[in-house]
């Protein structure tokens, strides 16, 4: 049985957290790919569970070795997939999914072809502003750069993404019903 890649992204504040957390408990077969980070654990956060949490220099070291199948700077941070964790769950006849930004996507695309993308976004800019704010966790500075990027992020992904899905998340109940589905579609279609 072919074994198959899902990468998710999206823009921040899309919901992608909480539309997941809804919905792929259901896929309980699917294991996450645990991507390296030079970002700061946050609460709760577990070294080699959430992240493999990186300094800068251990993270340019995985780039000249060629361990990563992608990489990208989000935020002022540095994200990459790490190749031996994919090999690995592959080898093991397991089904991966991947949360990467739009970006780290089209690379992940060059290693990965066949891999299936599911892009979530906000209703609206100005949705995803609210929502960013009600958050409370960026800075008036942060923020700008968050909304910023998403832009730029959305036009990207929905010029150049070559996501076969696009979700909008504006109800979540809808959206968990569409995300739902497509899972299903993409499982049974491989089975
Ligand atoms: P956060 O810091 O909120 O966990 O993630 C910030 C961003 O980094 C999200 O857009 C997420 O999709 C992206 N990201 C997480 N892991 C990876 C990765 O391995 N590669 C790339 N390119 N982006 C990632």
């Amino acid at each position: 049985m072919p074994k198959t890649l899902i990468v998710f992204s999206a823009a921040s504040g899309a919901g992608k957290t909480t539309l997941m957390n809804r919905v792929m408990p259901n896929f309980p077969n699917i294991v996450y790919s645990v991507s390296a980070t030079t970002r700061k654990p946050r609460a709760g956060e577990i070294d080699g569970v959430h992240y493999f949490f990186k300094t800068e220099e251990e993270f340019k070291g995985m780039i000249a070795k060629n361990e990563l199948v992608e990489w990208n700077k989000v935020h002022g941070n540095y994200y990459g997939t790490p190749k031996f964790f994919v090999e690995q769950k592959l080898a093991e006849g397991r089904d991966v999914a991947f949360d990467l930004d739009v970006f780290g996507k089209i690379n992940f695309d060059n290693v990965y072809p066949d891999a299936i993308g599911i892009l979530i976004l906000p209703p609206s800019l100005e949705e995803l502003e609210a929502r960013l704010r009600l958050r409370k966790t960026e800075t008036e500075e942060t923020l700008s750069l968050r909304m910023e990027n998403a832009k730029k992020e959305m036009d990207f992904a929905l010029t150049k993404g070559k996501y076969q899905y696009v979700i909008y998340n504006g109800d979540l109940e809808s959206a968990a019903a569409e995300l739902e589905g497509i899972m299903e579609k993409i499982l049974l279609s491989l089975a």
